[in-house]
């Protein structure tokens, strides 16, 4: 059995997101997911790809909401190819894996021949400008 999450001080931000009640850069919505830039990106074009439905790992998802989600990561990895033809998709589940928000979510990170872009020191936040610019590139079908 993994670690139950730890109880939300709040809200859910990746709910929240979901429902518009938070800001962000969303370059894909579904009836069932959202995906949306990173605020943190390990890389440009770093996004997110969550399901609307609630749930702090993949097993806690429905079938349903699994198969959704999955075809999302699908078709927003086609999109990122887009900007590099290389990427990652992870998942981290539980807090020792290194999860901070605990509603599912993959990342997709486009890479650019970059060693290792997976450092806490060298992440800089999102700029409004280049998120305009990615949204051009990444928001259509
Ligand atoms: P994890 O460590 O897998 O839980 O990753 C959580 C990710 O969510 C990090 O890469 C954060 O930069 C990102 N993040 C947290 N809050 C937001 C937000 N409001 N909008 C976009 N990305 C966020
Ligand atoms: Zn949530």
């Amino acid at each position: 059995m993994p670690a139950p999450a730890p109880p939300p001080d709040g809200p859910c931000v990746f709910c929240e997101i979901a429902a518009k009640r938070s800001p962000a850069w969303i370059v894909h919505e579904d009836g069932a997911t959202v995906a949306f830039l990173d605020i943190f990106p390990f890389t440009r074009g770093h996004l997110l790809v969550i399901p609307r439905e609630h749930g702090a790992r993949l097993t806690d998802l429905t079938p349903e909401a699994q198969r959704a989600l999955i075809r999302s990561v699908a078709e927003l990895c086609g999109r990122v190819e887009r900007l590099a033809p290389d990427y990652n998709v992870a998942l981290n589940a539980g807090a020792a894996a290194g999860q901070i928000v605990f509603h599912v979510h993959f990342h997709v990170i486009p890479r650019y021949g970059e060693a290792n872009p997976f450092r806490a020191t060298t992440r800089a936040p999102l700029e409004a400008g280049d998120a305009r610019k990615l949204l051009v590139e990444l928001a259509r079908p």
